[in-house]
């Protein structure tokens, strides 16, 4: 390197940049704009939850804990998972508690993907996918996911996928519900995608952070790991922030056999080692109670109200909305009305930003081939109700 000269990012790092998120916050900050960018409430969680970690401080622990974590945490989490699923898991044995789902799913990549080895992602993909591929060094193959014109369902072709899956593919990434295009993947599509990794012997990574937040009876929430022979070879991966709406606690978990636990702690124990004790005690109360659970319904019940008043503010100001069926999230296309205007996604919500003041995420971040989301903008709605009004009065600005 030449003296004097500024040090560079890493190779495998200088294709990514900064994070669209960190990036959308602060233009939002700096122009005052309300962020409907980032997914994050602009409310706390339940207080009883901030209580236990603060009991947990004055009582400890308050010194490293076990790099799997906390056995009160596993246990909550072994309980929860056999509520959910009617599956008993040991929870020593198969659950591992990681900052965030984002190094829970980083560790399970570093950890079980070899450089050289295919990994299958459907594109849009949430961004930290693409990079954790990229730190493994291994090579991404992609599935897209387009919107039905009938249905305005974001799907993918079974001849993609089949042709994405070689005798490389160490690895499928399935996000569901799914970040942003609110896709929930019925049980048919998963099961099409099981199959594949059975007849390829490969491992289902399945993000299921948006777990809870369904809206639609007739597409509940299908976890690949309950699938007949799925188990053996499936890490689901969760977390705290969404669904008790702690997002700013990073803490998430892995579950799955006790190989592939190998796999994600191998990783686990040098990245962090272990995760805030006293946290990983407020997310176990935030299971283990039954208030827990009612704040789980009241949340769904306001993220399903805010869920139809954005998408139909955003119709009314001539956006095709693609209703999402989970997550918190809504992707619309806005070609129809403001194609002329704006060259592409990112200009449109540097527009909303800085002029509407309303931010949103341009989705080109989330595809391998951007120009497939340059006509997208992605609005999130896990946001007072207020917050919901006052964008979309700014919104209707857009149109004048
Ligand atoms: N996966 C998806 C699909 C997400 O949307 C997010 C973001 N919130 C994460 C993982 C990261 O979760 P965490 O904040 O628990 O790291
Ligand atoms: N998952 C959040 C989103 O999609 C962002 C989380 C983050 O900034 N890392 O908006």
């Amino acid at each position: 390197m030449t003296p004097g000269a500024a040090w560079r990012v890493a190779d495998r790092f200088a294709p990514f940049g900064a994070t669209i998120f960190a990036e959308m916050t602060r233009l939002a900050i700096e122009h005052d704009a309300i962020n409907l960018g980032q997914g994050f409430p602009d409310f706390d969680g339940p207080s009883f939850i901030g209580g236990a970690a603060r009991e947990a401080i004055e009582a400890g622990p308050n010194q490293y804990v076990r790099t799997g974590g906390h056995p009160k945490l596993a246990e909550a989490i072994a309980t929860f998972w056999n509520q959910q699923t009617g599956e008993s898991i040991d929870p020593l044995g198969e659950v591992t508690i990681n900052s965030g789902a984002t190094e829970a799913l980083a560790a399970a990549m570093l950890g079980l993907v070899n450089p050289g080895d295919e990994v299958v992602l459907f594109e849009p993909f949430y961004d930290s996918y693409r990079a954790c591929v990229a730190m493994a060094g291994a090579t991404p193959r992609f599935v897209p996911l387009r919107p039905d014109a009938t249905t305005g369902k974001f799907v993918f072709d079974e001849a993609e996928l089949r042709a994405a899956f070689t005798d490389r593919t160490k690895l499928v990434l399935v996000n569901t519900p799914h970040n942003p295009t609110g896709k929930v993947f019925t049980r048919d599509e998963l099961t099409l995608i099981g199959s594949l990794c059975e007849q390829h012997h490969c491992i289902a990574l399945c993000d299921e952070v948006y777990e809870r937040l369904t809206f639609d009876d007739a597409l509940p929430h299908v976890r690949m790991a309950t699938l007949p022979g799925m188990r053996e070879r499936t890490l689901t991966i969760s977390s705290l922030g969404k669904t008790y709406s702690y997002t700013g606690w990073k803490i998430g978990w892995a579950i799955g056999p006790e190989d592939l636990t190998a796999g994600i702690r191998a990783a686990h124990q040098f990245i962090v080692f272990s995760v805030p004790g006293a946290l990983q005690l407020g997310a176990a109360a935030a299971l283990t109670s039954p208030e827990g659970e009612q704040s789980v319904r009241d949340l769904v019940a306001q993220y399903a109200e805010g869920r139809e008043f954005l998408c139909d503010a955003l119709e009314s100001i001539g956006l095709d909305v693609f209703r999402p069926d989970g997550t918190y999230f809504v992707m619309a296309d806005f070609a129809r009305t403001f194609g002329d205007r704006f060259e592409d996604d990112v200009a449109f919500c540097r527009h909303l930003t800085g002029e509407v003041k309303v931010a949103a995420i341009p989705p080109s971040a989330f595809y391998e081939h951007p120009e497939m989301g340059r006509h997208l903008v992605r609005f999130a709605f896990c946001k007072r109700p207020e917050t919901l009004r006052a964008a979309a009065d700014r919104l209707r600005s857009l149109r004048s």
